[in-house]
């Protein structure tokens, strides 16, 4: 699916006050969240996207005396994607002195409302990654702005999408190959509260695969919770109903499959 971009006219995007840095490339991307409160509603009402970049555009401008809005592209829930700064223009939001190595990808979900990144707000984000690739020289790393600067950014849901590897939401994209595990989220699943996000969900897409009868919904609450317990019984670990890396990477492990497998040379 092409992008859909938001160009600078269509949002009504104030011009910058000076000319941009210019970058030859970088070595990926690193993803950030609002850090605020994010109306749910916003998920319905795509004017709500525009209202939001465009008083993000003016806090940079206003508030940091920043000449732009600092990141290069904006993701909304409604799969579209809002030209910041661009391709080949410096950022400004990943933090003094790491700004030339990385673009900034914003994603409108915050720390309270909507904190978990619906999908078409997952492809947003991979749809401006490949469009910085492709028009921007972009490497192919995926990180956090939290990955070497002391934020809470990109909040806990996207930060473990990325630790993920960002993948597509769905599994349509890649699957893993048979034999490679995918890296523990960095984070525990565990009910309650209920945990949400696509670490949920991969790890129950997982178990369904394996045969569990288990909701792929990536809401980690009390069905996932007896799951992972007669899962952890089953492999012989502390039943605690917890998705630790132990649990984790037994879930994807194909020589676990069987119990009566030959014993390990
Ligand atoms: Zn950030
Ligand atoms: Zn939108």
């Amino acid at each position: 699916m092409a992008i859909d971009l938001v160009s600078r006219a269509a949002w009504g995007a104030r011009a910058p006050r000076g000319s941009y840095s210019r970058l030859t490339s970088t070595r990926g991307v690193k993803v950030h969240y609002t850090g605020g409160r994010v109306d749910p509603a916003i998920v319905t009402d795509h004017a709500k996207c525009v209202a939001m970049v465009k008083s993000i555009q003016d806090f940079h401008m206003d508030g940091n005396g920043w000449i732009d809005l600092g990141y290069s592209m904006i993701a909304c829930s409604h799969r579209k994607v809002f030209v910041g700064r661009g391709p080949h223009n410096l950022p400004a939001a990943n933090g003094a002195g790491l700004n030339s190595g990385h673009y900034a990808v914003l994603g409108l979900v915050g720390n309270s409302g909507l904190v978990t990144p619906p999908d078409g707000l997952l492809n947003a984000i991979l749809d401006a990654i490949e469009y910085l690739r492709a028009k921007g020289g972009a490497g192919k790393e995926i990180k956090g702005h939290r990955d070497g600067y002391s934020t809470d950014c990109p909040g806990d849901a996207l930060y473990a999408w990325v630790r993920e590897g960002a993948p597509r939401p769905g599994g349509g994209g890649q699957q893993p190959d048979p034999g490679s595990t995918p890296q523990w989220p960095g984070r525990l699943l565990k009910h309650p509260p209920i945990m949400r996000g696509e670490d949920v969900r991969a790890w129950q897409r997982q178990m369904a695969g394996l045969g569990y009868v288990i909701e792929v919904d990536g809401a980690y609450g009390p069905k996932s919770t007896a799951v992972c317990v007669t899962f952890q019984k089953e492999r012989h670990l502390d039943p605690d109903g917890i998705v630790g890396p132990l649990t984790w990477n037994a879930a994807f492990d194909p020589a676990g499959h069987s119990e009566s497998a030959a014993p390990e040379a």
